[in-house]
């Protein structure tokens, strides 16, 4: 086996929703291993800009609110405009709103639904369509959830939105896989963000969700980058449709 598979030199990577987090780790996980890089985000990437200047690495800093679809063009339009193609996309950008399912809200179904899989998909299938347009074949790598698999908590919208992410997942690996398109996902477990901080922050939640890990911790950003990069790598050619937990065993107990 060559590791030269797993080199990603040359390679064009959109990332959604990197300005911190996760998004942020693989932004710079696939720069380190040789892309360049057109960040999606609704707020300035500042942190994620200084960290790929003072790396040398290529990044193109696009400004868009992926609530709305109708900014998806613009996003393909830029990308081929300054790197000429695209190889890799990688959905990130996600939402998370909390209530009771008796007094849950339209409004917080359909922004959760919007950002979290209704944008995944149609940028998705733009990004196919570049794919095929360049005949280069291509990766995509949707973020997923544990709530892809279970039902969750007072996160009606968001257990909806991860749970179809994850079978639109298979649907688009199952019609693209023939142009040499692999769709692929990931399902993070708990994982220290801004997301999660709330979370962490309560002892007894806190408390409650270590106890059951079987790592005994958190994940963090970095615990992602590895799966990231292998899958929008040649090594992950023959794999379509498929969700890769990386959660330290949440989901095996
Ligand atoms: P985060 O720190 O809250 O980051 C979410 C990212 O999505 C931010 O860059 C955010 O931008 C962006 N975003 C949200 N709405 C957007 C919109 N309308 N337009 C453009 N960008 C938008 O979350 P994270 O923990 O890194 O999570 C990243 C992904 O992993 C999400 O899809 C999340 O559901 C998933 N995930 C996280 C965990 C976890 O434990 N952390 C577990 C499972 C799955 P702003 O900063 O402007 O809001």
């Amino acid at each position: 086996m060559s590791l030269e598979m797993f080199n990603l030199d040359g390679k064009v990577a959109i990332v959604t929703g990197c300005n911190t987090g996760l998004g942020q780790a693989m932004a710079l996980g696939l720069a380190e291993a040789g892309c360049s890089v057109v960040g999606v985000n609704r707020s300035a990437p500042t942190e994620t800009v200084a960290k790929m200047n003072a790396a040398g690495y290529n990044f193109l800093d696009l400004r868009v609110d992926l609530s709305d679809q109708s900014e998806i063009p613009k996003i393909i339009q830029r990308c081929l405009l300054v790197y000429k193609k695209v190889d890799i996309l990688v959905n990130n950008a996600g939402i998370i709103r909390r209530e009771d399912a008796l007094d849950f809200s339209e409004q917080d179904w359909d922004d959760v639904m919007n950002v979290n899989s209704k944008t995944a998909f149609f940028l998705s299938q733009a990004v196919a369509k570049q794919f095929i347009a360049q005949n280069s074949g291509g990766k995509i790598i949707n973020i997923a959830s544990m709530l892809s698999f279970q039902g969750g908590i007072r996160v009606p919208s968001y257990t909806a939105s991860k749970s179809a992410l994850m079978g639109v997942t298979k649907a688009m690996a199952n019609e693209w896989a023939k142009h040499n398109i692999n769709v692929n996902a990931i399902a993070p477990g708990y994982m220290e963000t801004n997301n999660t901080e709330a979370l962490r922050a309560d002892q007894q939640r806190n408390a409650a969700i270590l106890e059951r890990i079987p790592a005994q911790r958190w994940g963090k950003p970095d615990d992602i980058v590895g799966p990231c990069v292998f899958l929008a790598s040649n090594a992950a050619n023959y794999i379509n449709g498929y969700t890769i937990a990386v959660d330290g065993g949440w989901l095996a107990r």
